[in-house]
């Protein structure tokens, strides 16, 4: 069932169900006040010829009969009988007909006193009348045809007032729940064209206030960044077949060199160190993309711990000047940590020592004196780690552009590297919730500050 049906399904149930028990209720309360007001009015019969026949000595029964008949409020079908203590009618308003009342409702009218009851389709009352020692009990009878068709009347119209307020509901509820889901249809029929071929479509957000609008918003912001995702892929695979292709080329003209003509031994060997170069920066370049690789896979998926990010300094600086024992790195704290709880994050030990170990790298590497400086400090909400050198440094223009793959500084050139560390650590430090500040001056050195919310 579509949503639109099923809207307009529950509202029309919902003022169904409420125009129902209205109607019920109508009726109900005009039956019993019907009920009521004809028994006031046969219980005034009943009492009113009582007192004619007993009370008002001028007045007997073929003259009460006369009245009776020719009462012009005389209702439908009435009877009023009259019996004594031995339950022996002494007055009926009817000749004509077998007057048949068994003597045990004449015995409930005697202990009641005052009973309503009905006799098939007639409204019935008893009283008891009470006159100088004498107990008669007087019965009325009669069909309220006024009343019933009255009733029969407001049932029809109730009748009739349901199915037409039932049918108004339901075509309404069709129509506005489709008049409110159509902006949904006309989304729907938006997002369909959209493909990975035009991630740039957008969706119309109509009045930007609704919560409709709100969802265009969304979804809009959503191929943005789809479509930014997908140009960086884009660009990341053609930059990557660049990369590759330049050390490919020089190997291979290399082998055409020697293939030129017959080499001495010494130019084998100077070819052949000349190939072991270009290879090794092959399985560098490969090494550092299938790490790029790797993170971008698994960065969703890694689980985060406590873990201490001064710790996982400490290990980035033991790893990192074991591989490279001229790397000078000193490390310092603002002020010694009063527990261990400041320096702790939320974060992967293996992942979090890859971001210490490629800006230390970076620092002692692109700096004469190999030498970084840390320095370790927190407040309420972070702790911060920066990194400092005082090497060749980079140009504004450059620091907006190092975090992308490849992206090299024209004065980092002449030092090995791939330009695809820094976009691996900007997004570690991003699966930490953290942040990476760069301050950097050409030619008089670097700080990264990475500031990452302790637990
Ligand atoms: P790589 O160091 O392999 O070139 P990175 O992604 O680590 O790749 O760095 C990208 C670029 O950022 C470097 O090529 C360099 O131009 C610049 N860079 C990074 N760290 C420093 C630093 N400490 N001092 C100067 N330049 C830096």
């Amino acid at each position: 069932m579509t949503i639109r049906n099923r809207i307009a399904l529950q509202f029309s149930l919902i003022v169904a169900s409420i125009l129902i028990v209205f109607s019920i209720v109508i009726y109900v309360v005009s039956a019993t006040y019907r009920r009521e007001e004809f028994y006031d009015r046969l219980k005034n019969k009943g009492r009113t010829t009582v007192r004619f026949l007993v009370e008002v000595k001028e007045v007997d029964r073929d003259l009460l009969k006369i009245i009776d008949r020719n009462t012009l409020t005389a209702l439908f079908d009435e009877k009023v009988l009259i019996f004594d203590e031995r339950n022996r009618l002494i007055y009926s308003s009817v000749d004509d007909q077998v007057i048949n009342y068994s003597p045990s409702l004449l015995n409930r009218v005697r202990q009641e006193k005052d009973i309503e009851t009905h006799n098939g389709r007639n409204e019935l009352i008893g009283l008891l009348y009470r006159q100088n020692g004498r107990d008669l009990v007087i019965l009325a009878s009669a069909y309220d045809q006024f009343g019933r068709s009255k009733l029969d009347n407001l049932q029809l119209t109730l009748g009739w007032g349901l199915f037409v307020g039932i049918s108004i509901t339901i075509g309404l509820g069709i129509f506005f729940a489709g008049q409110s889901l159509r902006p949904i249809s006309q989304l729907n029929e938006q997002v369909t064209t959209i493909t990975a071929g035009n991630l740039q479509r957008r969706l119309d957000e109509g009045n930007r206030q609704d919560e409709i609008a709100r969802l265009a918003i969304n979804v809009n912001d959503l191929l943005r960044r789809l479509q930014q995702a997908f140009e960086q892929q884009r660009s990341f695979v053609s930059q990557t077949s660049h990369e590759l292709r330049t050390p490919l080329a020089a190997l291979k003209s290399e082998i055409q060199l020697g293939l030129l003509r017959p080499l001495t031994v010494p130019e084998h060997e100077a070819i052949l160190q000349n190939l072991l170069t270009d290879a090794d920066r092959l399985i560098g370049l490969t090494n550092s993309l299938l790490q790029l690789a790797r993170t971008l896979e698994t960065i969703d998926l890694l689980p985060l711990h406590p873990i201490r990010s001064d710790e996982s300094l400490f290990a980035a600086r033991d790893e990192l000047t074991a591989a490279r024992p001229n790397y000078k790195i000193a490390i310092d704290y603002e002020h010694v940590p009063e527990s261990e709880r400041e320096t702790l994050v939320a974060g992967n030990e293996k992942l979090l020592k890859q971001v210490f170990i490629n800006l230390l790298d970076n620092a002692c590497k692109y700096s004469p004196d190999h030498t970084a400086r840390v320095r370790i400090s927190t407040d309420d909400t972070h702790c911060y780690v920066a990194v400092s050198d005082q090497g060749i440094g980079m140009t504004e223009a450059d620091i907006a552009r190092i975090f992308e793959p490849f992206y090299r500084a024209p004065n980092a050139l002449d030092y090995q590297g791939f330009g695809i560390g820094l976009s691996i650590t900007a997004k570690l430090i991003d699966l930490h919730h953290g942040s990476l500040r760069v301050e950097s001056q050409p030619g008089q050195g670097s700080t990264f500050t990475v500031s990452l919310p302790h637990l």
